[in-house]
């Protein structure tokens, strides 16, 4: 069968592929706890229901414009005043079906074959994919040091004349980290004098916690965002739990989303408008909905922390935000997939191995699920991993017995 080369050379999502093997275990009957989960377990804000059940009911579902809908991209202009403190014009955003695809479109917009996009390690997962989707080169950074900041002087090593962008997650997917306001200042600059694209997906801006402030790449620039090199994502997914609603956007120069407007209008044309007028619906409604949730999180961390303390050899570095943190298990193992598919067969627990965020000997642990799933998880993996532990555990009503190690 004839299949592009291109195609053949995208990897499956691991996160959604353990979430099936997660949900069919599952369907068997096996008490399978996620800790691989990436989204937080609220409900939807009730005025993002009552929003989309509104337009639905209107049975007016019909074609909107492909850059959003203007009521829903006033809400985002509302947004990036309230959140950033940035004054863009409607012309400065497009919305599409999850930040996911805004990146998508936006790296397909600026790249061309062969293109270089710089990824600091650990990265999330689907960065380098879409690079290569969009015929780039995806161009990994991995901090020297083995920590989970990455380095200006290792991002200048690799900075050539095919390098077009750089993407920047803070707080990061996975590690939780959230990076310094000196090194976001120092990559505006740096990314201004090499007209490079600094990509700011800010997925996770609200989702900060102890107190910290989210940093916005606008800040340390002096140049109006029409000649600006700064292209924010954002949307609804993680802040206010809106996953399966599918809405993102980016803000970006006119230039870029007039071309970005012309892509999306050849592939989704636009989001579902029931799904914007959530959207909509979630940032005109009351904003402690995500304080809200940001301190479930937060508490969850802490949890985690808590329980990953107990646990020797185990070295994790403290979340600045998010809901992962992605632990050194190489005192167990140094092949992640290895220890992740133990972990899923021996203690049903869920997890993603470090590999797949290109750093090898990590695993990550998401805190987005309940408390009682992070304390039982942490716990089968100690029993599963730490040769102390007693020989059986029960999972419900059922024994199992460690026969390994
Ligand atoms: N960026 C990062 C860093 C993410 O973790 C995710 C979701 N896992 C996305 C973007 C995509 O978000 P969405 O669901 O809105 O497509």
């Amino acid at each position: 069968m004839s299949i592009s080369q291109i195609a053949r050379n995208v990897a499956e999502s691991p996160t959604l592929r353990l979430n099936e093997e997660a949900r069919m275990l599952r369907q068997k009957g096996e008490p399978v706890i996620h800790l691989g989960i990436g989204e937080p377990q609220n409900k939807a804000p009730i005025t993002a229901l009552l929003s989309s059940s509104a337009k639905l009911t209107s049975g007016d579902i019909k074609y909107a414009p492909t850059d959003g809908m203007p009521s829903l991209k006033k809400a985002i202009v509302r947004y990036m005043e309230e959140a950033y403190d940035k004054v863009v014009e409607p012309e400065n955003i497009i919305v599409s079906e999850g930040a996911k695809q805004s990146i998508y479109n936006a790296i397909f917009t600026i790249c061309d074959h062969n293109d270089e996009v710089i990824i600091l390690a650990p990265y999330w997962v689907s960065y380098p994919e879409i690079v290569k989707m969009c015929y780039g080169v995806p161009v990994i950074v991995i901090p020297e040091d083995g920590g989970f900041h990455p380095r200006m002087a290792d991002i200048e090593e690799v900075v050539g004349s095919y390098t077009k962008a750089i993407i920047v997650n803070s707080p990061n997917n996975p590690s939780g980290v959230m990076y310094s306001r000196e090194f976001i200042a120092e990559l505006v600059d740096f990314c201004e004098r090499k007209d490079i694209y600094i990509i700011m997906d800010d997925i996770y801006h609200r989702l900060i916690f102890d107190g910290k402030k989210p940093i916005s790449a606008y800040d340390f620039t002096n140049k109006d965002i029409e000649n600006s090199r700064i292209i924010v994502i954002n949307g609804v997914s993680k802040a206010y739990g809106m996953t399966g609603f599918r809405i993102g956007w980016t803000v970006a120069p006119r230039k870029i989303v007039e071309v970005m407007t012309n892509v999306q209008a050849q592939i989704t044309s636009h989001a579902s408008i029931i799904s914007q007028a959530a959207a909509e619906g979630a940032l005109t409604g009351l904003q402690s909905v995500i304080e809200s949730l940001r301190l479930t999180i937060q508490n969850n961390r802490d949890v985690m922390l808590e329980e990953l303390g107990t646990f020797s050899g185990i070295h994790v570095q403290k979340p600045d935000g998010t809901f992962y943190c992605f632990p050194d298990f190489r005192a167990y193992n140094s092949n992640s997939v290895e220890l992740s598919n133990f972990l899923l067969k021996k203690a049903l627990v869920v997890t993603v191995p470090g590999k797949e965020f290109g750093m090898e000997g990590f695993i990550r642990l998401s805190y987005a699920g309940s408390v009682t799933d992070i304390t039982e998880g942490i716990e089968r993996i100690k029993w599963a991993l730490d040769p102390e532990s007693p020989n059986d555990i029960y999972i419900g009503d059922r024994k199992l017995i460690r026969d390994w190690l």
